[in-house]
């Protein structure tokens, strides 16, 4: 049965000589792999469509077993993404995230339109930082975690001052900080940020300027989120962390005539 879909390439491996075995997430199915023939040669017709992160419409031939991709028409091929290192970093991190949390073919529209948001916000030079974190708040649901953010987790109050508890999962307000004993202090616009991330859609948010401290923040809570309640740690993280640390190598000089 030839099937078309609305896709995303995840990821895409070689496959003997000349093919790819490619990734694609669906708005239709899901999560399925299908073999990419003659992908491997530049001039074959699949070569470009079988790149991660392209978002196309893909002609699949579904049969037994692995489909095979018989036609891609382009949508948006994300090519400045992969010509940047930071971009490149960010978008792998969210491929992996969503490649790691889904593992059924079923159908995640929702999910889908998170990650065509968020490729689409980093193509559109979105901080991709920021954008990769809207992804991870986002996602804490498919990964079967739901954080109590729109009030406090212990008595539902929706005023006062807040705080974050890995315990609860979610919000504390300050009459219900002594319930544990590790809560995190959270100051009026860091818990309306958090809700930001989590609630509301990616392409309604306009381009947030965030101090690097300020993400860097947000991110903990999150990444022990996910260590913790869901138990991942992704491998492209190790790099991304590298480069966060240490920027200044992995920025190319604009102008080679300013080599010294
Ligand atoms: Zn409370």
């Amino acid at each position: 049965m030839l099937q078309k879909v609305e896709g995303i390439v995840l990821r895409s491996s070689s496959y003997g000589e000349s093919d790819k075995i490619v990734t694609i997430f669906s708005r239709e199915l899901g999560k399925r792999a299908a073999l990419a023939r003659g992908a491997k040669k530049p001039t074959s017709r699949l070569a470009s469509v079988s790149q991660p992160f392209t978002y196309a419409y893909f002609l699949v031939q579904q049969g037994r077993g692995m489909g095979t991709l018989q036609q891609g028409e382009i949508i948006d091929s994300m090519r400045s993404i992969r010509e940047d290192i930071f971009t490149t970093a960010y978008a792998s991190f969210i491929m992996e995230l969503v490649d790691k949390l889904i593992d059924d073919e079923s159908p995640k529209p929702r999910l889908f339109d998170i990650l065509q948001q968020a490729l689409h916000a980093i193509s559109d030079e979105y901080d991709p930082e920021a954008i990769s974190l809207f992804v991870e708040w986002k996602m804490l649901p498919i990964a079967g975690v739901y954080p109590v953010l729109h009030q406090c987790t212990n008595c539902g109050a929706t005023d006062g001052e807040f705080s974050f508890s890995f315990q609860q999962i979610g919000f504390l307000c300050h009459r219900c900080f002594s319930i544990d004993p590790y809560i995190i202090r959270l100051t009026p616009s860091q818990v309306k940020l958090i809700r930001t991330f989590y609630t509301v859609p990616i392409d309604q948010v306009g381009k947030l300027s965030l101090k690097k401290e300020t993400k860097g923040f947000i991110k903990k809570i999150v990444r022990t989120i996910y260590s913790e309640q869901v138990g991942i740690r992704l491998k492209s993280q190790s790099f991304l962390d590298q480069m966060e640390k240490t920027p200044e190598f992995y920025t190319p000089k604009k102008d080679p005539s300013e080599e010294e």
